[in-house]
């Protein structure tokens, strides 16, 4: 029987129950909740072992193709993610490199956008294009970013018919080369907007946005960010070639994330919950170190947002955490809602020891600071002649953190961006500024449109309006 979907705040199965293709073009579901699916598919360890033979367009289409039942006809997938990866830099998509005996980078900084948010999103393009065209729909995207979810999202939509893309990102709070990305895209279906603000006003605004039912019908609003199960879906595979080409099944691989909103690092989690031997999962926070608090001691509270080395990752609250909150709440809805409710009322998750307990149980944290980002990227180049962006450093000093306490299993550190992204960081530590590969090596010659908007939502959703050229269906 096909994965059907379910809301993380109402877990009933009711004919309402969602399919792929729903959950894929909807985002976030209609109670406010994130979907998940209703059970997750399991690898056996013949199916993981031959995952190291697959290139991986057809690792993705495999996998994915576990979630998405019957959504799309036989081989629609594997062209879609051949499309997805055809452009981009490294045969392998997603290569590993070795920095010492036990610890691993996985690249996943070789696409269009130059951060790893291009791995699930240039997917997730390709299958809006085939669903839309199939339903003869239109959709308006609306998404918020910290930096890199927008411009690999208008990076995957621009010029795409059956699409217009909006995404807010906070204005002054992301780098240079992120904003370039997004004010330099020149087609008339894709807007990047500044929000006077922080990333989680920004996200506020779009669940603001999507609670409007009015706006939602005239514009057939949809989601791209990390909240789209889709994403999570195309995020899981990276993880299994990494395991097949370390050496798995047969061998656990541990794994060091960069953590902001919880989304890659929870494809971790569903990866082993799938089948996949992960020895550890670890979770690298930044300075806004909402996650490793809570893993170090169970509060989960909001501290005001602090400006980083890693942008993207200064974010207090963690979208995805609600899909490990509902398994964590035996799959409750009503439970999760409550304490969402309370989060967001207080500034602080109930406390509950159980969860927390099993929480431990599945991730390690560790909290890296600007100081040590800089030491991180420092010391790597020094021994290794590689230069890495301050996200990627925050997985490794979390990686190292662990190593240090034991554990056998090989460490892979995601490195989550190229580090010709952050290259004011990356000099510093180094004296050496990384340069941006040939295909975008006159970004800073591009033309930018810049459009800067107060952190209200009547005001942006006029914009969205004004801007958008149609929702709806095209027939
Ligand atoms: C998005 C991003 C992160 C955070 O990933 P989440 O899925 O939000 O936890 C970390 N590093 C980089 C470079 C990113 O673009």
């Amino acid at each position: 029987m096909a994965v059907r979907y379910l809301s993380t705040r109402d877990a009933r199965a009711t004919p309402e129950t969602q399919r792929f293709e729903d959950v894929l073009l909807a985002g976030l579901a209609a109670d406010g909740g994130l979907y998940v699916p209703d059970r997750l598919p399991h690898l056996d360890r013949t199916a993981l072992a031959a995952h190291a033979a697959l290139p991986y367009p057809a690792l993705a289409a495999q996998i994915v193709g576990l979630f998405a039942g019957d959504a799309f006809p036989p081989g629609a997938l594997l062209d879609a993610a051949q499309a997805a990866y055809r452009g981009f830099r490294h045969a392998a998509v997603s290569p590993l490199v070795q920095i010492d005996q036990r610890l691993w980078l996985l690249e996943l900084f070789h696409g269009p956008t130059l951060a790893f948010k291009d791995l699930a999103l240039q997917l997730v393009g390709q299958l809006f294009d085939r669903v839309l065209s199939r339903k003869a729909e239109r959709v308006t995207i609306i998404g918020a970013t910290s930096g890199d979810t927008g411009s690999a999202a208008l990076a995957a939509c621009s010029g795409r018919e059956a699409v217009d893309i909006f995404i807010l990102y906070p204005h002054n709070r992301i780098s240079e080369v992120q904003r370039r990305q997004m004010t330099t895209v020149a087609a008339a279906n894709a807007h990047a907007i500044a929000i006077d603000g922080t990333f989680d006003d920004c996200q506020d605004l779009v669940k603001a946005l999507f609670a409007d039912a009015q706006l939602c019908g005239a514009l057939n609003l949809a989601a791209v960010n990390s909240i789209n199960w889709a994403r999570i879906a195309a995020q899981t595979v990276y993880y299994f070639a990494a395991a097949a080409a370390l050496g798995g099944p047969g061998r656990p691989v541990s794994f060091s994330v960069p953590t902001g909103n919880f989304g890659n690092v929870y494809a971790g989690h569903i990866a082993r919950r799938m089948g996949l031997s992960v020895e550890r999962l670890v979770i690298g926070t930044n300075r806004n170190d909402i996650l490793a608090r809570y893993i170090a001691s169970g509060d989960m509270s909001i501290a005001p947002v602090e400006p980083s080395l890693s942008p993207s990752m200064d974010i207090q609250v963690s979208s995805n955490f609600e899909r490990l909150l509902f398994e964590l709440k035996d799959r409750n809805g009503a439970a999760v809602a409550d304490a969402i409710a309370a989060f967001r009322r207080s500034g602080a998750l109930p406390r509950a020891e159980r969860e927390w307990r099993a929480a431990r149980g599945l991730f390690f944290a560790h909290r890296i600071d600007d100081t040590q980002t800089m030491d991180i990227i420092a010391r790597t180049y020094a021994r290794s002649g590689m230069l890495i962006d301050p996200h990627t450093a925050v997985a490794v000093g979390a990686a190292e953190a662990e190593l240090a306490d034991g554990g056998g299993a090989p460490m892979v550190a995601l490195a989550c961006a190229h580090p010709a992204k952050f290259p004011d960081a990356v000099e510093r530590a180094t004296g050496v500024r990384p340069a941006l590969p040939a295909a975008l090596a006159d970004l800073f010659e591009r033309r930018e449109r810049i459009t800067v908007l107060p952190n209200d939502k009547a005001v942006v959703a006029r914009y969205v309006r004004d801007h958008a050229r149609r929702g709806g269906r095209t027939g």
